[in-house]
């Protein structure tokens, strides 16, 4: 039986409307996602001549974005996540099964967390669902094990320093569920890292040695 979201919502391309595909191959030529093969400690196209492995986020030792913050993946993201088009989810989710290739067997996928106040507002929480996709895709494990604790500021017009400030201790390790020993976060759209940054202090604090990132877009 087909799911009832996916009658309300058809595929169709978040830029130009084209019915029938989550992104048309224009629009995708228009907004390409990151080259492959990439650097597998900080993602960047190995046909850079340089390499970003030591501009990583604090605290993560991996990072894998799979396409800019831009044209068709801006607005995918956006209806994802602002207009309930939750469908998109999987297509969403499978753009970053790349970014689960050779990490050991062992890494657990953990969503980044919604207050919750603001998933009661939402109705859903986007990254939650995009992290539960991954784990299917990708055949590994997932614990939802982060919380956020407090209401933050929306990061948008703060600088790195203020952002790191806006997080600070906002996160934290459901008590009860414990913190895996290497853990892949997992958000839809990263700029500074400072989330990532945050989080990864929170797992760390409660035994988490490893932790890597992955996000589906790059923000700059
Ligand atoms: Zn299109
Ligand atoms: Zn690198």
């Amino acid at each position: 039986m087909t799911p009832v979201i996916e009658v309300a919502y058809p595929p169709r391309c978040p830029e130009c409307g084209l019915r029938g595909c989550w992104v048309c191959a224009d629009c995708l030529a228009a907004t390409p996602l990151f080259a492959e093969p990439r650097c597998p400690i900080c993602s960047l196209p190995l046909t850079h001549d340089t390499c970003a492995c030591d501009e990583l986020p604090n605290r993560i030792d991996r990072l894998w974005v799979a396409g800019p913050y831009d044209g068709w993946l801006r607005r995918a993201i956006y209806q994802f996540k602002f207009s309930g088009e939750t469908a998109r989810g999987p297509h969403l989710a499978s753009m970053l099964v790349p970014g689960c290739a050779g990490l050991d067997d062992d890494v657990v996928i953990v969503p980044v967390p919604l207050h919750r106040t603001r998933q009661r507002s939402r109705g859903y929480d986007q990254v939650a669902i995009i992290a539960s996709e991954l784990s299917e895709l990708a055949g590994r494990p997932l614990t939802s094990c982060l919380v956020k604790t407090r209401e933050t500021q929306a990061q948008v017009g703060l600088g790195a320093a203020e952002r790191s400030l806006n997080l600070w201790d906002a996160f934290a390790v459901e008590p009860g569920i414990g913190a895996p020993p290497k853990v892949l976060l997992v958000d839809d759209v990263l700029t500074t890292g400072a989330t990532m940054t945050e989080c990864a202090r929170a797992l760390r604090r409660e035994g988490t040695s490893w932790v890597g990132a992955v996000a589906i877009a790059h923000g700059l």
